[in-house]
């Protein structure tokens, strides 16, 4: 992951609690997420969505059918899964 952006509030993730204080980038080097774009817990590989560039929230059904079809969403998870030892459902 090349660049990052730092999130300007405390925001933990909706579904494990873990603080969530920047954010990466796969590719890019600007790594500014915009609103809609998906982000993956460090701590438990959720999906998230990006309500404005520094606040996440859980994703809808109809988002999460998006993002666990998206490789590059997909990559990421396996990632986390691999670097924390878990295992995503
Ligand atoms: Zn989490």
């Amino acid at each position: 992951m090349k660049g990052r952006a730092f999130l300007i509030d405390d925001f933990r993730c909706p579904r494990c609690g873990k603080l969530l204080d920047a954010s990466s980038h796969m590719d890019a080097e600007d790594a500014a997420p915009d609103a809609g774009d998906f982000s993956v817990c460090i701590g438990c590989a959720s999906v998230l969505v990006f309500n404005d560039r520094f606040t996440v929230r859980k994703p809808t059904d109809a988002e999460l059918a998006i993002a666990l079809a998206d490789k590059d969403v997909c990559r990421a998870r396996q990632m986390i899964e691999r670097m924390m030892g878990i295992k995503c459902d």
